[in-house]
């Protein structure tokens, strides 16, 4: 069948999802696996019509969904989480099929975890509060109040995770979705649009429409009935975004790339310090968080170097269905060439590859480790996201943190010290949405995630989601 995709037995449907029916696009665009570039199938590719019709189902399911009561949108995220745990292999295989991240992980980690994305805010709306208070005898009373149709834009890295981050609290807030998924993984967020239809969501609830960013998502992003903007993604569509919103004043949360240091003081652990640097290379550094620059205090640098090329050569690249592999593909052809064109820059500019430094065959990226680099350098300022670190060393805790802080972005730190004092020292002096000590994402929802600078505007997670999906009203009434 023409519209849908099979996928290791797997069939997703390839049209859009809009006002709770499949609508197919009359253009196309190929979607391919990046484990063999082989060709999966063809996917609606949406433009101004398919975004009108989205944005126009999300406003006419709004009035229902957000007078819809607490309990019961909490009973159907739930409902979601079930069908996610349901189908939960099946998302794995066709999320790894569709982006090359690990199975492994998709079936232990992320899968599970976007389950308990959609428990954890249907349980955090059940705790919001109202809060009353007096002034001279009036009350106020503060209400959450749903904004409308929110428009949420997510990138290929980690489809369905990014989006349950996104989806679960809008949905929980009483605000309806039109989501946009990458055109380089688009096919878990079209299951979701089913599994969601089957927990018993209303039609229009959630729309799912696919497609190019400078198609669909540009006429999404500029529609004037859209109440709130939330982006993952790189920085330069970012700013084309803010810019659309502008034109609307439309509320925008903005989740952007970074390039986030990792800090190892000659205190540390060094086997942990160099666990924590191998870990960097996974999804094939193509994740925001990676702490791709590493920073080492100068009397240690010669031996964590050492041990980290040491555990860097026991890593398997390969086919990311494999049990074995600890490395994949990465993306898309043109995102190979990217990360190449850089490495080869910084090693025309002096650099040296201690570990790898070159293509494999297909999509592969060897795990690189870059050496000699300079502050200033392409190298170090830009997102590469690839399996591409830098290491530079430093002479104390002013150094370290003067080159921690020495870029435009400011996502994420990670610290590798023995000295509680100095881990407390050095935090307070970095710049960095989330600052990890002795360890390397964990991530809770109950706490505020985003990034300062270019890395974003805006925190996602918990109260802070909900600050941001809804309308807060204040109500004053006389004695
Ligand atoms: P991208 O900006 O190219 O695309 C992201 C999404 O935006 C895609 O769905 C794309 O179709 C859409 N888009 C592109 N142009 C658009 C336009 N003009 N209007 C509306 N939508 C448009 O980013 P990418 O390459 O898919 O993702 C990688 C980037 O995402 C990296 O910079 C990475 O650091 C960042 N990222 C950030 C986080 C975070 O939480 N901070 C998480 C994951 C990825």
């Amino acid at each position: 069948m023409a519209d849908r995709i099979t996928v290791a037995g797997v069939s997703v449907d390839a049209r859009h999802w809009i006002g709770g029916a499949r609508v197919a696009s009359a253009e196309k665009f190929t979607d391919h696996s990046p484990i063999d570039g082989g060709v999966l199938g063809e996917v609606a590719r949406g433009g101004p019509a398919e975004a009108e019709a989205a944005v126009a189902a999300a406003r006419a399911a709004f009035p229902a969904w957000a007078a819809t009561s607490r309990t019961e949108r909490a009973r159907l995220l739930h409902a979601i989480a079930d069908g996610v745990e349901k189908r939960l292999d099946e998302l794995a295989i066709v999320e790894t099929t569709d982006n090359g991240a690990l199975l492994r992980s998709h079936r232990r980690g992320v899968m599970p975890r976007v389950a308990h994305n959609f428990r954890f805010f249907a349980d955090w709306l059940l705790t919001l509060e109202h809060d009353d208070f007096d002034t001279r005898g009036h009350t106020n009373h503060v209400s959450w109040d749903p904004a409308g149709p929110c428009v949420l834009i997510t990138p290929w890295n980690a489809p369905l995770m990014l989006a349950s981050w996104k989806v679960a609290p809008a949905l929980a807030a009483g605000d309806t979705v039109v989501l946009k998924p990458a055109e380089w993984s688009p096919l878990t967020a079209s299951m979701l649009a089913d599994i969601a239809a089957e927990a018993g969501l209303p039609a229009g609830v959630l729309n799912v429409v696919q497609g190019y960013g400078a198609e669909v998502g540009d006429a999404l992003t500029s529609h004037p009935d859209v109440r709130r903007i939330s982006f993952t993604g790189s920085v330069p569509t970012a700013r084309h975004i803010a810019a659309s919103a502008a034109a609307n004043l439309t509320p925008l949360s903005l989740e952007l790339g970074g390039k986030s240091p990792l800090l190892v003081f000659a205190d540390a652990d060094l086997d942990l310090a160099v666990g924590l640097a191998v870990e960097q290379y996974d999804n094939a550094g193509q994740v925001c968080l990676a702490a791709t620059r590493i920073l080492v205090e100068e009397p240690v640098a010669e031996e964590f170097t050492r041990r980290f090329v040491e555990r860097a050569g026991q890593l398997t690249q390969g086919d990311p269905r494999d049990r074995a592999t600890d490395i994949g593909p990465t993306i898309h052809p043109r995102q190979l060439e990217k990360i190449d064109g850089f490495v080869r820059r910084a090693v025309g500019a002096g650099a040296r590859a201690v570990v790898g430094g070159h293509r494999k065959d297909g999509q592969y990226y060897t795990p690189t480790l870059l050496t000699d680099v300079a502050q200033d350098s392409e190298i170090v300022q830009e997102e590469v996201f690839g399996p591409v670190l830098t290491l530079q060393t430093f002479a104390d805790e002013d150094e370290a943190v003067r080159l921690a802080n020495g870029t435009r972005f400011g996502l994420a730190a990670t610290l590798a010290t023995g000295d509680p004092e100095r881990a407390e020292r050095v935090t307070a002096r970095l710049v960095a949405g989330t600052v990890w000590v002795n360890c390397f994402f964990v991530r809770d929802l109950r706490a505020p995630f985003g990034g300062s600078r270019q890395s974003g505007t805006g925190r996602e997670g918990g109260t802070w989601s909900f600050d941001f999906y809804c309308d807060l009203k204040n109500t004053v009434t006389a004695p």
